[in-house]
């Protein structure tokens, strides 16, 4: 059983404040492939194309026959936990902070032996154990041993909570929190446990449905937030910036049209305005502080989420002039996420499929619903992922892009 996290106390503002160090980052290229498929959940190790052997830990050549055909292939993770060990002393500064830690080694079914963190629910070995891939706070695929069927409070493990963004009692902004979907999240950040969500909101006198209800949450406060003006993004990141753990920019300009149906660049100029420069205004604001915390305590600032859309990846005509500010959006968004990174912070990209809203009226089946996307993003943070695709769209458009983005753009430029 994993002891619930109990609401931490005030810190003593006299106390130091942790700095991040983080823990061993560097990788191999061929290594890296393991990152990429746990950025996106996934625990996934080579396997040769020849004589099927599953690698570990990853090569350029198969251990077995010597191929060098290895692909990365998704594990189920099963295997037996062989032995385990207690660290109560390391040289390295990230473990030396967090000690006493938990390692073991498990033999996959699929063959292979691994080194894992083990989560607090796993017993003295021999035990049946579930190995999966999650990012560490360097953003780096680590392995982790996790029971079988975990209890109720399994997330509350200490050594989980260094690797996921768990909203439970931490503090949240989230920009543009009128909106359907702002809505969704913050009814869903609230359930997941956070202690504050502030919702960002730039034009106070738009009464939205649904919205009082809200407002009537105890944990919920309202902020004056215009993502167009730079002072009135400094002077909020001036007031709450340094409590802030989790940012989630949820704030967009929708319009549907591309090159021909307008005259001038008005409407395009509003979809960067907030889509892209609203979130460089943000991160400029909101980033310095949300680093500065990145280690402290079990409550230390831990994500920054993107919402972006599928349409990023590869232009869709009729939504043409947003496609475009998504797709800036996602450049700067990587540019986010690299300074972010020495910080140990993790930068999460959503990117939903068209969302059940009034700019997506005349989209066919199916949409995404706000509340749905919303328990996508939760989950990504309770995970620690860094790509999210919510909904069938968004898989269906991500998987025709990684198979050709080129015929995706001639197949969205007929009309999808
Ligand atoms: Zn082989």
């Amino acid at each position: 059983m994993t002891m619930p996290l109990m609401q931490p106390k005030r810190k003593n503002p006299i106390l130091r404040t942790r700095q991040m160090n983080l823990p061993p980052w560097s990788r191999g290229r061929v290594a890296l492939g393991m990152t990429a498929a746990a950025a996106e959940g996934r625990f996934e190790l080579q396997v040769c194309e020849r004589c099927q052997a599953v690698q570990y830990p990853p090569r350029e050549a198969c251990h077995r026959c010597l191929s060098p055909e290895l692909k990365w292939r998704k594990q189920s993770g099963e295997g037996s936990l062989l032995a385990d060990t207690r660290l109560y002393h390391s040289n390295d500064l990230f473990f030396r902070e967090r000690l006493p830690w938990r390692l073991g080694l498990v033999h996959l079914d699929a063959g292979p032996s691994v080194i894992v963190h083990l989560h607090g629910e796993i017993g003295a070995p021999p035990e049946r154990v579930k190995v999966g891939a999650r990012l560490d706070r360097a953003g780096q695929a680590v392995l982790i041993g996790f029971p079988g069927k975990g209890s109720e409070h399994m997330a509350d493990d200490r050594m989980l909570r260094e690797m996921t963004s768990d909203p439970k009692f931490r503090k949240v902004l989230v920009t543009d929190g009128k909106t359907a979907v702002g809505q969704a999240l913050v009814k869903a950040l609230v359930k997941a446990g956070a202690e504050i969500v502030w919702i960002g909101h730039a034009e106070p006198w738009k009464k939205l449905p649904g919205f009082d209800d809200i407002t009537q949450m105890k944990e919920v406060t309202l902020v004056p937030l215009d993502l167009t003006n730079e002072r009135a993004v400094s002077e909020l990141a001036g007031e709450i910036g340094g409590k802030v753990d989790i940012v989630i920019n949820n704030a967009e300009v929708h319009r549907t049209f591309g090159i021909e149906a307008r005259r001038g660049t008005d409407v395009a100029r509003a979809e960067m305005e907030i889509n892209y420069f609203g979130m460089l205004r943000l991160a400029q604001g909101f980033g310095p502080a949300l680093k500065a915390r990145s280690a402290d305590g079990v409550t230390h600032a831990a994500a920054w989420v993107n919402l972006l859309s599928i349409f990023a990846l590869s232009n869709y005509p009729p939504h043409g002039t947003f496609s475009a500010s998504k797709a800036a959006a996602l450049s700067l968004s990587q540019c986010l996420r690299a300074e972010m990174r020495p910080a140990g912070l993790r930068v999460i990209n959503v990117f939903p499929g068209p969302i059940d809203d009034e700019w997506n009226q005349n989209m066919p089946p199916p949409k995404l619903a706000p509340a749905a996307l919303a328990s996508a993003i939760v989950n990504a943070l309770k995970e620690g992922v860094e790509d999210v695709y919510p909904g069938e769209v968004a898989q269906e458009w991500l998987e025709r892009w990684r198979d050709n983005p080129k015929v995706l753009e001639r197949e969205l430029a007929a009309g999808g």
